[in-house]
């Protein structure tokens, strides 16, 4: 046995590090395990509204927010094939003024090392680098009859990790090879486990019997753009979405404006692609999220393969000459697939007993209203709430948090979804959109629902 904490954290992503964050804020102490040997410098960008600022903020991460992140003046939608501008959602001092926070666009490696220095100048949390929490060895200490989600007090095993990983099997599983094979498995004790273990979150999969992801027909191309490359008509302040058929363009600035983060978003429901996407989502439960590191870092992500560069050229040939031309400057396109879950049906899905769902491991989603990041930010302040809930027992306060919270992420999963098909109408539909961005769209990208929370 190595150690007893009050709140156990698998998973050291944007939801742990805010989990961690938000309950030391309130004075309570927990571990992080992390499966990855270090963190990521790397990544690609997020866009956080003013629902997400809002709680950074209040949890003292003001002026390292503004040290690293962008502050885009408005968001525009654009038609992909002509380049006209069809609307814009003002934002700068509007959204300050409207929502009471700003809306920020950042590398999501500076938001994981902010979120991760303010835990660590709070000094009530242990992050535990390399250490694979193993759900398959969750336990109820108290009695043999009860189930890990009815305990007093939950064990668990943790495994220090290697990142590399074994051949292929014929069942097509990976399983990882090096000093994590060989090393011992420590057990640890806590009242209350946090799974924020990601998209393909092993502890959702193990306790909640969710079925596998499945893949969405759908491939996000990312790359980073210098602003000094870009000519002076490109470098705009803005968040750009360009909509065309089966695909859409995301483009802002990051850090300060001295890089654009740009985003490609393609349907690609071929046979081929389905099955390399499930491929990678098998190595993906054994290696972080490729999708935050860097392409060179991550040769399993990039998009090696021809036929995924012909999809984006052929997607690039039917767009206007402004998206061909900051093609043209991108140095590595690195592909991913995505994957996304039902929206959740009830609280259920995001507790039971002893343990919870934090961010993208209890709501997987399509990264369409770019707030998977600000939800997890939410969930974690929720928690953090709840668990101040002393005169609760520890499997109330969790059913609390889970109540409290998964109408919200299944509003935003379902909008997430419904903008999937909006975003990559073509044809009548296509032109329709258009006209009615072109007439409303001020009102209809506004969402106050949404950022005002
Ligand atoms: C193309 C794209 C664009 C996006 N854009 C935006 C955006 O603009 N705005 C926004 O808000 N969101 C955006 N998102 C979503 C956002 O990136 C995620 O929702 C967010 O990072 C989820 O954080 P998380 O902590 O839940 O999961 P993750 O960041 O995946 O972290 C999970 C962590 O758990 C670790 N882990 C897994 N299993 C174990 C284990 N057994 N033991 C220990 N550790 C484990 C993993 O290594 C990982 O570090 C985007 C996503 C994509 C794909």
């Amino acid at each position: 046995m190595t150690g007893s904490h009050e709140v156990a954290i698998s998973g050291g992503g944007i939801g742990g590090l805010s989990a961690a964050l938000a309950l030391a804020r309130s004075g309570v102490s927990s571990v992080v395990f992390e499966r990855q040997a270090q963190w990521s410098e790397e990544g690609a960008g997020v866009q956080l509204g003013p629902n997400a600022t809002r709680r950074l903020i209040a949890w003292g991460l003001e002026k390292a927010l503004f040290d690293c992140a962008a502050w885009p003046e408005r968001i525009e939608a654009l038609n992909a094939k002509s380049g006209e501008v069809l609307c814009a959602l003002p934002l700068g001092s509007r959204c300050q003024v409207r929502y009471g926070a700003p809306y920020a666009t950042l590398m999501r490696a500076d938001l994981q090392r902010l979120l991760r220095e303010g835990v660590e100048r709070l000094g009530l949390t242990q992050l535990r680098l390399g250490e694979r929490l193993l759900p398959e060895t969750l336990l109820a200490i108290d009695s043999g009859e009860r189930t890990p989600s009815q305990a007093d007090l939950l064990a668990f095993g943790v495994r220090a990790e290697g990142l590399t990983l074994g051949p292929e099997t014929e069942r097509g599983e990976v399983a990882p090879s090096g000093r994590g094979n060989a090393v011992q498995v420590q057990t640890h004790l806590t009242q209350a486990l946090i799974g924020a273990d990601g998209v393909f979150s092993p502890l959702r999969e193990h306790l909640f019997q969710a079925p596998p992801l499945q893949y969405t027909g759908h491939l996000a191309y990312r790359a980073l753009v210098a602003r000094a490359d870009l000519p002076a008509a490109l470098r705009s302040n803005a968040v750009r979405l360009f909509l065309g058929p089966k695909m859409h363009w995301v483009q802002y600035p990051v850090r300060g404006g001295e890089w654009f983060n740009v985003v490609v978003l393609l349907e690609i429901e071929s046979a081929r692609a389905a099955e390399r996407a499930q491929h990678l989502a098998r190595q993906r439960r054994f290696l972080s999220n490729p999708w935050h590191q860097h392409p060179t870092q991550n040769p399993m992500s990039q998009a090696e393969s021809s036929q995924d560069l012909q999809a984006l050229q052929d997607a690039l040939a039917r767009s206007c000459t402004a998206l061909q031309e900051v093609a043209s400057l991108v140095p590595a396109w690195s592909v991913w697939p995505l994957f996304a879950a039902k929206p959740l049906l009830s609280g259920a899905g995001m507790c039971q007993g002893h343990v919870a769902l934090l961010g993208d491991a209890a709501h997987p989603m399509l990264p369409y209203l770019a707030q998977g990041a600000g939800m997890s930010i939410e969930d974690a302040q929720a928690l953090s709430s709840c668990w101040g809930e002393r005169s609760l027992l520890v499997s109330e306060r969790l059913a609390l948090y889970a109540q409290w919270r998964w109408q919200r992420c299944a509003q935003v999963q379902r909008r997430a979804s419904r903008n999937a098909s909006l975003f990559h109408w073509g044809g009548a539909l296509g032109f329709m959109r258009d006209r009615a961005l072109a007439v409303f769209g001020t009102r209809l990208m506004d969402l106050p629902w949404l950022y005002s929370a």
